[in-house]
């Protein structure tokens, strides 16, 4: 018994050593990530950034800073991060047009850059070597939010209201130009088509991805076309919040005057009006991910090792990761909770 509980005791010192080791060595090797970001005030990145932080914890130091929408600004922050002796750079450029200018500060200093959220073209992500892409496929939102309105005027005929068979239907498009809101607008209507879907399109108008003007539009609109409105397709849940208000000022969203409403995002206001019924539903952007992704991949390419390694998703032709979009209804409303547990930081 005496000779064999001896070897044992030796391990168990041996091994608590090497934790102690590993701790402190992992400790002195911390990597310093600089995280560039193109506005404080954006709630989505907002999720996102909390994110990144979060699974962070204590296996990196992050340096954060607010770009306050400014080009120019976020061209010093690279250079201040990369003084301030960082291992790695993940940006969240204002104007993708200054992704030449940041990739040639990293490749100077010998930096890996992750970008996010705003894609750089795949020229520019094929022009280095340690350069790569944490993002979406904005089309897929739209697609989803299509298949939600065919799937949702299918099963509920409450939709069509005046029985003709044919869905009569708004899009409330982001900021003109907004590769989002083109790539969206542009989805809906092509997978109607596709699915052979009979829809009749009313009307396409800008919200500028914003609540108030949003709703403004959507006053117009039920001026215009009053009960011949069957379902609005929002490019996103700000807006979306805002065609709700509308809708309900004008007494619908109720029983005997229905209305479909689907947004982007399934934003935690949002999802409250999807356990009500309120909204059909929303297609969410997985913040959490993108965050765990985005950071994962730093700490991957400054420790030299495969920056896919603990992430799930391969890597696109232009080197980009595309986190998938969830749609979410009253059928899978915790999945979207899990989601922002981890992004509102609690
Ligand atoms: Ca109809």
């Amino acid at each position: 018994m005496k000779r064999r509980s001896l070897p044992l005791s030796y391990c168990a010192v041996l091994i608590l050593l090497g934790l102690l080791l590993t701790e402190r060595a992992s400790f002195a090797a911390n990597p310093r990530i600089g995280v560039l970001i193109f506005d404080y005030t954006n709630n989505y990145v907002t999720y996102i950034r909390n994110s990144i932080t979060q699974v962070a914890g204590d296996n990196a130091e992050i340096l954060m800073i607010d770009a306050q929408n400014d080009q120019a600004k976020q061209v010093e922050q690279v250079d201040t991060v990369i003084s301030r002796g960082v291992d790695a750079l993940a940006v969240n450029a204002v104007s993708p047009e200054a992704a030449p200018t940041i990739i040639e500060k990293a490749r100077a200093a010998d930096l890996p850059i992750v970008f996010f959220n705003r894609s750089p073209s795949k020229e520019d992500m094929l022009s280095y070597e340690k350069c790569w892409y944490v993002g979406t496929t904005p089309y897929d939102s739209g697609r989803l939010s299509s298949e939600m309105a065919m799937a949702a005027f299918k099963a509920d005929p409450k939709y069509d209201k005046n029985k003709d068979g044919v869905l009569q239907y708004l899009i409330l498009k982001g900021t003109p130009g907004h590769p989002d809101a083109e790539a969206r607008t542009i989805a809906v209507q092509e997978t109607f088509a596709k699915a052979g879907f009979k829809a009749e399109l009313l009307d396409i108008q800008t919200g500028n991805f914003r609540t108030a003007d949003a709703k403004d539009v959507t006053d117009a609109w039920i001026g215009r076309f009053g009960d011949k409105i069957e379902m609005i397709l929002s490019n996103n849940d700000a807006m979306l919040l805002g065609a709700v208000e509308s809708l309900r000022g004008a007494g619908y969203l109720s029983a005997d005057k229905p209305c479909g409403v689907i947004g982007i995002n399934a934003l935690p206001e949002v999802l409250t009006m999807i356990e009500d019924g309120t909204v059909i539903g929303s297609i969410l952007s997985d913040a959490y991910s993108e965050g765990k992704n985005i950071f994962t991949m730093s700490y991957n390419a400054v420790k030299g090792q495969d920056v896919l390694t603990g992430v799930d998703g391969k890597l696109d032709d232009m080197k980009a990761l595309r986190v998938p979009y969830i749609p979410i209804d009253k059928s899978n409303i915790p999945l979207a909770q899990e989601v922002y547990k981890y992004a509102l930081g609690k």
